[in-house]
């Protein structure tokens, strides 16, 4: 491994007290200054929305375009080190932050993983397995990769893509043409299908010194392209941790990482694990180290970018179940929150988010048991008892 130079060894860590700039202000950003805050720092976040879950809990805020560079760069002025919660900052922001503050993680990491092709350009050069892929934003190219590909593929839009949107499943020659058309010209990337066998996670923390940790994998069900379920330890996909940890390692030191982030992969039904997608960020099926683990992602993303010693994400219970509250939970009036809070096995997380839209993640209910199963039952359950029916 050759030098890296986003981790010095000798690097002195940003103490207690110091002020945390976080570019982004949803829930994400509201639970690392919430593990930010218990440490003793003070968090200013910077986003453009008013009304935002982090504001409630930050130091300060600071309200403004991700493209306004100026303010961008005042902000970092006012901190003493820049991490995010949000991937779709560009470079040039990133640049005029860099000025005045570390960034971490940094402009490059931001660049590689906010474009589909990009990210998995990188995988593929790294040796990395991931999905099987070509780009195909002009008609030649989606005429070589589908020849090359076949047919079903999944035609994704290579930016600003989350949770399933710009994406679309095409059967044939005709439907991937159809898809195409819609997408404008816009860069795209064809991803052969892969037939899976479940979706999991893996968490990979690396601190300004250079020290690694890793969490997972988590099993993770999706409903509707939303995360739905997350679980830890599903026994037959925990005993992939060996496989998972070292491909989350790669991906930190190619990528050169500081700080928290979650390499999602499909499970084949042969057994392999290949590379969905990078988020440099904590992330949602990590939402269960907060009541499960010794320190949470959070925590762990707090740690890495002050270059403090990492933490441990030794569990504390056997298992533990996530499940997300959308805003369609809301959709009988408020959901009876009561029946949760009563029971002690159960962790409710609400995001404060005024209006919940169907969709919209507005928090999440942790369960914890004896067992995986007990606890994604358990979750599960529970959920279904918040609903006014
Ligand atoms: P993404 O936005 O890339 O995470 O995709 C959203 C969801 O669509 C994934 O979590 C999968 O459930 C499904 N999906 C995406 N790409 C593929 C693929 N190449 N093969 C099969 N399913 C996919």
């Amino acid at each position: 491994m050759t030098a890296s130079p986003a981790t010095n060894r000798d690097a002195a860590p940003i103490l207690p007290g110091a002020m945390l700039g976080v570019l982004g202000s949803g829930q994400l950003g509201k639970m690392f200054a919430m593990a930010a805050a218990r440490l003793g720092y003070r968090v200013h976040v910077y986003a453009p929305e008013h009304d935002a879950p982090a504001a409630d809990v930050a130091y300060r805020q600071t309200i403004g375009s991700f493209d306004d560079e100026a303010a961008v760069a005042e902000f970092a002025r006012s901190v003493d080190v820049v991490t995010l919660e949000f991937e779709n900052i560009s470079a040039a922001a990133t640049e005029a932050a860099a000025r005045f503050a570390p960034v971490r993680p940094g402009g490059r990491v931001l660049h590689t993983t906010q474009q589909r092709l990009r990210e998995k350009g990188f995988l593929k050069a790294a040796g990395i397995p991931c999905t099987p892929f070509a780009e195909a934003t002009t008609k030649e190219q989606l005429a070589a990769a589908l020849a090359e590909l076949g047919t079903p593929a999944v035609l994704k839009t290579a930016a600003w893509g989350y949770d399933g949107k710009g994406q679309s499943i095409v059967r044939s020659v005709a439907e991937a043409e159809a898809a195409h058309a819609a997408l404008g010209g816009a860069p795209a990337i064809l991803e052969g299908w892969v037939d899976f066998e479940c979706e999991v996670s893996m968490l990979a923390a690396r601190n300004v010194q250079g020290e690694e940790a890793f969490f997972g994998p988590i099993a993770n069900d999706h409903a509707h392209h939303i995360l739905d379920v997350s679980v830890y330890p599903r026994p037959e996909v925990a005993k992939l941790f060996d496989d998972a940890r070292e491909i989350a390692r790669a991906v930190v030191r190619e990528l050169d990482v500081v700080g928290l982030l979650c390499v999602e992969f499909f499970l084949t039904r042969d057994g392999k694990l290949l590379v969905n997608e990078i988020a440099p960020r904590p992330h949602n099926s990590g939402h269960l180290t907060i009541d499960a683990c010794a320190c949470s992602q959070f925590e762990q993303q707090v740690r890495a970018v002050c270059g403090l010693p990492l933490g441990s994400f030794e569990t504390l219970v056997p298992a533990a179940a996530m499940a997300n509250l959308l805003g369609d939970v809301w959709q009988g009036g408020e959901p009876r929150w009561t029946r949760v809070l009563a029971d002690p096995r159960l962790r409710l997380h609400l995001y404060g988010k005024a209006e919940a839209r169907p969709g919209r993640k507005m928090g999440h209910l942790t369960a914890l048991a004896g067992t995986a199963e007990e606890a994604a039952t358990l979750v599960r359950a529970a959920r279904e008892s918040l609903i006014v029916r």
